[in-house]
Order: C-alpha cells, then structure tokens, then sequence
C-alpha cells in the first residue's frame, strides 16, 4: 500500500497509523494542513474491506476539512481519523479511549470530533485520555450533538441559492425533494416546512418516511424517484456521489443544496450541473454548520469562557454570504461553483504566511 504516491495523498503533513492489541483499535489519523490552525475533524468508524480503502478515505476526508475550514473563515485546518471495524460489533468504551491516546499523541495538532460510527458517549470516552475532543456531552461543557447546526447551515446556503437563482426571498410554497431523513435530513425538513415549503422524501427506513409525512405533511417518494421529482430544490442528505452521470440527467430541480458529504461523484459533474443551469451549492460549504458548532466549544474549553450559542448562530448566518459570493465569481469567471468554491479555499489556505496575518 503506498502511502505519499497515493493518489489522494495531495502534500498530508502527517498520516499516522494506531494499532493496539489489547482493544482491537486499527486506527489511521490525518492531518492534511495546518497552516489556519490546528487540524479539526471527525472520527469514522466503518467495516473497511480493505486498509486500503480505509486509508483513501481518511486521505479524502481530511482534505476536505481543510477546504471546509478555509472557506468557512474558521482558523482551524483539516484533519480527519478512521477505525477500521464494525461500529456495531467492535466498538467498546476501551476501544474509545485507546483512539483518545492516539489523538493525544498529536498533542492538538488533531482534534478529534463524531463522525458515521461513532457518537457523543464515544467522545466522552476519547475525552478521559485527551482534551483535543470536540462534540462531548452538554454537562461535560460540550455542545452535543452538531446535527441541528448543520441543517441551519444547510438551510442558509438553500436560501442563498434560491435567492440567487430563482429570485425568492422566502421559501413558501416552495418545493423542496430531500433525500435522507437522518439526523441533519430531518431538522432541515423541520425549517423548511415550518417556513410553509412543499416536502417530498425518501429514506431507506419508511418509518422516518412515515413520520416526516404525518408530522410536516411531506410526500412519500421511492428511493429512485427523488432525483426526477418536478420540485425547485433537490437536497441529499443521505449518501455521496449521488451527482453522477445517470442521475444528473433526470434532475428537474433547478437548485441542489443538500448536506451530504461528496455529492459530486467526480469534478466533471459540477460542470455538467453549470451546462444544465441547475445552481449547485457546495457541499462543504452549506454543510459546514456542525464544524462551527464544534470550533466554539473548543474556543470555550481553550479560553475558559461559556459557550455562545448566539455566536455560533451568528457565524452560521455566514454561510448566505459566503454562497452567495461562490455562485458570484463562478459566474464571473465561467466556471462551476464547486470550482469556485475550491479557488477561493485555496487561496486561503495555501496563501503565505506573511500575507495571511495581514
Ligand atoms: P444519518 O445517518 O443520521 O442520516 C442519513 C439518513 O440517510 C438515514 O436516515 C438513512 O436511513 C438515509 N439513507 C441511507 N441511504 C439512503 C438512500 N440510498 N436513500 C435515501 N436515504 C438513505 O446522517 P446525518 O448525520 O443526517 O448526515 C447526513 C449526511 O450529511 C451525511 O452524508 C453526512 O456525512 C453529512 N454531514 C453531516 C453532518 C452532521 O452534523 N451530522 C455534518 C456535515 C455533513
């Protein structure tokens, strides 16, 4: 397997690797890049069938914190870990702290927060071995659980883009298709129809189905269904790669803005949403609610203040303004958004030093 020729490995600072026989942790940590501050990202943990596959993971993930950050005027850079196992078999709270002595050994150049796999109690675990932990219990001084957060943020970018492109200030009436009724799935469809838009979802478990239709009155769809809905707005908020060649074609939607992680299964289909003129917000972008949300948790436990939930609030409102700048300059410099969102991350992150602390 190899590790700085891989085709993901795009200049890692440092990729490390965890085994401990006594709890059965197989673990990786990456940090990708430090230079806007210490590298904030979520623990995985998923039945890999292959290390390989489980380092390309990490490798992705943790890039992608790092243009998370940037774009998101968060001083923090990207990381990301991953324990190989089933988290439904193999997790034990001694797993949990064996990962919080790994997450120690970077000495706060990683923190560690939840990701797919792991939870609030397993942070509370990682949290006795190490203090560079984000997204513990509320009455350990944490802030919980981030997906509410997130799904705010995923409403303001939504917001953003139907502004943008369909000239709506508000989104009543609006249709809106969300696929995935998860933790984030479910509170957005809380905002959207409390503001009086039209719900149509799908979800693998029809008991959340059947509950998003009896509590918001949203329309039951098939799985394979929610891509040619004739709705406004098609939000994933289920799984990556779901912008692809084959579904892109039957999208009637004039706007995709959902939280899913990796909606674009390659660069090429943010290209192909610009040719159709379907207005793609940025995943990283209008996801990044849950990332804020843990950043002041870890400015309050580092300065010793209270947690500011109106700061938080306030930070997350940014992300209207930080989409609308991205659907701006694609549109200035004829590219698609999801390039333009990676140009203006990069300039940050990639910037001098010297230049940066002007
Ligand atoms: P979740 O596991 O709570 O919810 C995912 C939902 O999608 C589940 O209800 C699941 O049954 C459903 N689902 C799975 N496969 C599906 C399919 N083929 N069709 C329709 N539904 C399907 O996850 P979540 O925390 O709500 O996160 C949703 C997405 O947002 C993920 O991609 C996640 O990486 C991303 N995200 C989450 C956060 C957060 O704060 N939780 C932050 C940033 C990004």
């Amino acid at each position: 397997m190899s590790v700085f020729s891989h085709s993901e490995f795009h200049q890692h600072e440092q990729v490390s690797f965890f085994q401990c026989a006594k709890t059965g942790l197989k673990a990786i940590i990456a940090v990708h890049n430090t230079n806007l501050g210490p590298a904030l990202g979520g623990c995985r943990m998923w039945a890999y069938e292959s290390d390989e596959q489980a380092l390309r993971d990490v490798l992705r993930l943790s890039r992608g914190m790092t243009y998370k950050a940037a774009i998101t005027g968060l001083p923090l850079g990207g990381g990301k870990s991953v324990i190989i196992g089933d988290s439904k078999k193999t997790k034990t709270p001694d797993l949990m702290r064996a990962m919080g002595k790994a997450v120690e050994t970077f000495g706060g150049k990683y923190i560690v927060a939840e990701d797919v796999g792991t939870s609030v109690d397993d942070m509370n675990y990682i949290y006795s071995q190490t203090k560079h932990v984000v997204g513990i219990s509320q009455n350990g001084q944490g802030s919980g659980d981030p997906s509410p957060t997130t799904a705010l943020g995923v409403y303001t970018g939504m917001k953003s883009a139907v502004r943008y492109r369909l000239h709506r200030s508000d989104v009543k009436g609006l249709k809106v298709a969300v696929q995935g009724l998860g933790n984030v799935g479910y509170n957005l469809c809380k905002l959207l129809a409390k503001d009086g838009a039209q719900l149509f979802v799908t979800d693998v478990q029809p008991d959340k189905v059947a509950l998003a239709a009896q509590e918001l009155g949203a329309k039951a769809v098939a799985l394979n269904d929610i891509y040619s809905q004739d709705v406004d707005v098609f939000a994933p908020c289920a799984l990556g790669a779901i912008l692809n060649d084959a579904t892109i074609k039957t999208l009637k939607a004039k706007i995709v803005a959902g939280a899913a992680n990796n909606q674009l299964s390659e660069a090429r289909h943010g290209d192909m949403l610009r040719d159709l003129k379907i207005l793609y917000a940025p995943d990283y972008v209008i996801n990044a609610g849950g990332l804020i949300n843990v950043y002041y948790e870890y400015l309050s436990r580092a300065t010793g203040k209270s947690y500011d939930r109106a700061q938080v609030v306030a930070h997350v409102q940014k992300i209207d303004e930080t989409s609308e700048s991205i659907f701006r300059r694609a549109e200035q410099d004829g590219i698609s958004t999801s390039s333009a969102a990676d140009r203006i991350a990069e300039q940050r992150f990639m910037a001098p030093a010297a230049s940066r602390a002007a």
